[in-house]
């Protein structure tokens, strides 16, 4: 089986796999964050007091790296509020009043569509990776140098995470479709779709759907398996360099589910916001695997599917996975286009052990699928040396958790290189 050099083995926890695609309850009030992608914010289209359709454009795109946004609901827009990210920040959120009648409207379905009506539709339906990065994917589809080879990252090697596994299984037909619509945007003969082999029922179902230009790779259950590099590397053999991007060796990666979104915007004129969405762990009696409009807020998640497992169970809230995700201060944060899951754990569920010494075990250094010096890096934030941790290649780190995860004394090792990385770009250290 393919793979890449170093990762970890944290227990799965799949305790969801089997658990079909429902829709997810649909709040009287939702509120519809401008930035759920990279770039520049969304720009309101809508005023407080305007009526709005289920699939309205809401907020246009502010700039090539950017996004629109769509009503996931119909209503009355009742204004802009400031309020938390799941990422910790704060955004101004378009808030609109559901009126349960969900009147629909969309965009043109396209037949045959030539490639540049694909990426320009890909824009219009404001389709981001929707694997947790967010980048917008009609950038992804204009890469500056040739690439001969798009990789559909369908890893899902996070722990606890079933949504895009449960996509692969019941819309198997189109995810493909999504597929050969992303191969001829970008003018490419050969696709890969890279899955894990703790989902043989997708592997299977991918092999019988899939036409002989696209080929389905086993790939061994490892983390971080669906890092972008790493997924390269498993697949083609080929090494992205340091700073540089995918299509700086001929390809492009994109998620299964914007390859699943990509199929619906442009061959029934859907645009994004909706998507499927696994919610999990102890401290919520209805775990499962949901279609979860945009603009729903964490709270409501909650609310719905605690069920009778007593508040105080919870210990912790994670929107994404347990190794990438981040944890949650305040449940006001909303369901974005990126929110692949929200994880209640119970205090069994995570680690609540302090941080002890390092005890030099290389640990860190072993495991980092970056072959970076964790380590070494720690101990230059601590003393604050910044040009120290940027020389060590702290810019090379995807905070992927390896680290933190294998390391014995449990060092906050992963917060810290986000604090360096976060100094070295305000201070313009090289
Ligand atoms: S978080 Fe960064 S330093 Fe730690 S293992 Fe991942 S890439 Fe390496
Ligand atoms: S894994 Fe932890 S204890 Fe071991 S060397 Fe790395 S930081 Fe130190």
């Amino acid at each position: 089986m393919k793979t890449f050099r170093h990762g970890t083995h944290p227990p799965a926890n799949k305790i969801t796999e089997d658990r079909q695609l429902v829709d997810f309850e649909v709040p009287e009030i939702l509120y519809f964050a401008l930035s759920q992608h990279i770039g520049a914010p969304a720009k309101p289209v809508v005023a407080a007091g305007d009526t709005v359709k289920e699939g309205q454009l809401i907020a246009e795109s502010g700039g090539f790296v950017s996004a629109p946004v769509y009503s996931s609901v119909s209503g009355t827009v009742k204004g802009i509020v400031s309020l938390p990210t799941a990422t910790g920040g704060k955004c101004d959120h378009i808030v609109v009043e559901n009126d349960f009648k969900y009147e629909k409207t969309g965009l043109t379905p396209l037949e045959n569509p030539s490639k540049e009506e694909i990426v320009a539709r890909v824009k219009e339906a404001g389709i981001v990776g929707m694997g947790g990065a967010t980048f917008p994917t009609h950038v992804k589809l204009s890469p500056s140098k040739p690439v001969d080879t798009l990789i559909i990252n369908a890893a899902e090697c996070e722990p606890y995470i079933t949504c895009d596994y449960r996509l692969l299984v019941e819309c198997t037909d189109e995810v493909v479709k999504g597929v050969l619509l992303l191969m001829k945007a970008l003018g490419v003969d050969k696709a890969y779709i890279g899955v894990e082999s703790n989902k043989p029922l997708a592997i299977k179902a991918l092999a019988e759907a899939c036409p002989e230009s696209v080929e389905v790779v086993k790939l061994k259950t490892k983390y971080p398996q669906g890092a972008e590099k790493q997924l390269i590397y498993a697949v083609t053999h080929r090494k992205v360099p340091a700073g540089g991007l995918p299509m700086d060796v001929g390809c492009v990666v994109d998620n299964v589910h914007t390859a699943y979104s990509t199929a619906r915007a442009v061959l029934l004129g859907e645009p994004l916001y909706m998507r499927a969405m696994t919610v999990s762990g102890g401290g919520v009696e209805h775990i499962g695997n949901y279609r979860v409009r945009t603009g729903t807020t964490y709270s409501f998640v909650y609310e719905k599917t605690r069920g009778s497992v007593p508040e105080e169970e919870t210990g912790k809230v994670i929107s994404g996975g347990p190794m990438m995700g981040f944890s949650q201060a305040d449940l006001r944060a909303c369901c974005t286009k990126g929110t692949s899951s929200l994880l209640f754990l119970t205090r069994k569920q995570f680690n609540m052990m302090e941080p002890t010494q390092c005890i030099n075990c290389g640990r860190c250094i072993r495991n980092c699928p970056m072959f970076l010096l964790p380590r070494d890096l720690e101990r230059a934030v601590i003393a604050k040396d910044f040009e120290k941790a940027a020389a060590l290649g702290v810019a090379n780190c995807m905070e992927c958790g390896v680290c933190s995860y294998v390391c014995p004394a449990k060092r906050p090792l992963v917060q810290a290189f986000r604090l360096a990385k976060k100094t070295i770009r305000e201070r313009g250290i090289k």
